[in-house]
């Protein structure tokens, strides 16, 4: 068998602990109670990854971090996918992108009194950006953080917020003034805060349940300045930061969980039998099999790039491939679980396999986190912005289009 060619011997070796490790510490009925919304939040699980440095990975270990990069982080979550759910992986992942923006803009006060404890498994956090009349639009939010003296008051609402019934602190995108992006600040806000509340649990969704979801409110929610992530001008940015890690680390997530969804329709296809013969024996079922994993790997493959671009601290550089690697990563894993429940027929549609489950929760990381939509936005953005670059150009211009009334020094 041949390894990874794109990890070193190293990382080899970190992923197939991790693999043995995560697969061990997942109770495997820990997904389907989740499901069934039996358990609130899984915080018996998070301790059990904070034993093993698996939360907040890309964090340095002196502040109780994994102490590695984006890459590995990826690859715990797509472990995290694949023994358990795109649920178990997601509050794992919490931990990771809200982690390492703490470390990087937080201050000391923030570090011992959030970050430490979170990743040693003691405190529990979620992130709350969407609210009712903003989601892709993040600029558009309107919860405010009024300052006045040494604390900030916070008023407003958000919606579709995983965690917000469970855990200790939420990490807040709020605005501090009349405006748009620019005006936008990040805060950690205590979940014990008088006027924090719960507006309504969402625990009827589609799928990703077990998360204690919910829309919230905040009025007149006080919190000292200390708690305050980075300075007011740099929000913004640290959200883009953040965002850019979740759609990385996230989607490695739904990869996982499609990479096991292929596997048990792959053994499917070996044993049963129709017309005669088995079922991987008609063409159509091979050739499909042979297509899904081709594109699964190719998923990893943008995934991998896009990881190790943003361990090596590019992130508005590397807008491109990140937005790519969403893209074809949230896309590739729904067809492909689509594709494998297909290929078990009626038997995929119990709850004998778990592909029904995967297939409910990877529908929603289509438009979470950045859509589809929003992808495709950000990639011609980019392309047209490189097209225009000289030092992009040959990405996309062939040489033996310079100078053609084709390129763009012929002018058309
Ligand atoms: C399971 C789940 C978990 C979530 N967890 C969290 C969480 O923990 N924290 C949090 O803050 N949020 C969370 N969300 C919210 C999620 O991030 C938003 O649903 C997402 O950002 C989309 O926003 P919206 O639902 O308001 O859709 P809208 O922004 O209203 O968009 C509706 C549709 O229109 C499309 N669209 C919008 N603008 C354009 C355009 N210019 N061109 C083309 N198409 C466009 C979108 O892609 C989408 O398909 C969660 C949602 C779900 C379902």
């Amino acid at each position: 068998m041949i390894g990874d060619p794109l990890l070193t011997a190293e990382e080899s070796a970190y992923r197939d602990e991790a693999s043995a490790r995560i697969h061990a510490l997942i109770p495997p009925d820990l997904p389907e109670r989740m499901d069934r919304n039996e358990i609130l939040y899984p915080k018996e699980y998070l301790r059990e990854m904070a034993k093993h440095r698996y939360l907040g990975v890309p964090v340095p270990a002196a502040l109780n971090g994994g102490g590695r990069d984006i890459l590995a982080d990826a690859l715990v979550n797509e472990l995290a996918g694949y023994w358990g759910s795109a649920a178990l992986a997601c509050c794992r992942s919490f931990t990771s992108h809200g982690g390492v923006i703490l470390w990087k803009y937080g201050s000391p006060y923030l570090h011992d009194h959030y970050l430490r404890p979170t990743l040693a498994g003691d405190k529990f956090v979620c992130q709350a950006l969407t609210e009712p009349g903003a989601g892709s639009d993040a600029a558009a939010i309107q919860t405010t953080a009024e300052r006045r003296g040494t604390t900030y008051v916070l008023n407003g609402q958000k919606r579709f917020i995983d965690g917000a019934q469970s855990v200790d602190y939420i990490i807040v995108a709020a605005k501090v003034r009349p405006g748009g992006h620019e005006a936008l600040a990040m805060f950690c806000v205590d979940t014990d805060r008088p006027g924090y509340a719960i507006k309504e649990v969402q625990a009827d969704w589609m799928g990703f349940r077990g998360l204690g979801s919910a829309w919230i409110a905040f009025e007149n929610v006080e919190i000292p300045v200390e708690n305050r992530i980075g300075e007011e001008s740099e929000g913004w940015k640290i959200l883009m930061e953040e965002l850019a890690i979740e759609r990385v680390v996230a989607t490695r997530a739904q990869l996982g969980q499609a990479r096991r969804a292929l596997q048990i329709a792959a053994n499917y296809a070996e044993h049963r039998r129709t017309f005669g013969r088995r079922l991987r024996d008609h063409q159509w079922i091979a050739f499909t099999i042979a297509d899904l994993a081709a594109r699964l790997d190719a998923a990893a493959l943008l995934n991998t790039r896009a990881a190790r671009l943003l361990g090596q601290g590019l992130g508005k550089e590397a807008r491109l491939e990140v937005s790519m690697a969403k893209l074809q990563g949230v896309e590739t894993a729904w067809q492909v679980i689509d594709e494998s429940l297909q290929i078990l027929g009626g038997i995929g549609y119990t709850k004998k396999y778990p592909l029904e489950r995967m297939l409910r929760d990877v529908r929603a990381s289509r438009f979470t986190a950045g859509s589809t939509e929003m992808m495709r936005l950000i990639i011609q953005e980019e392309v047209f912005e490189r097209l225009r670059d000289p030092a992009f150009r040959g990405e996309f211009v062939g040489n033996e289009l310079a100078g053609s009334p084709l390129s763009p020094e012929g002018g058309q």
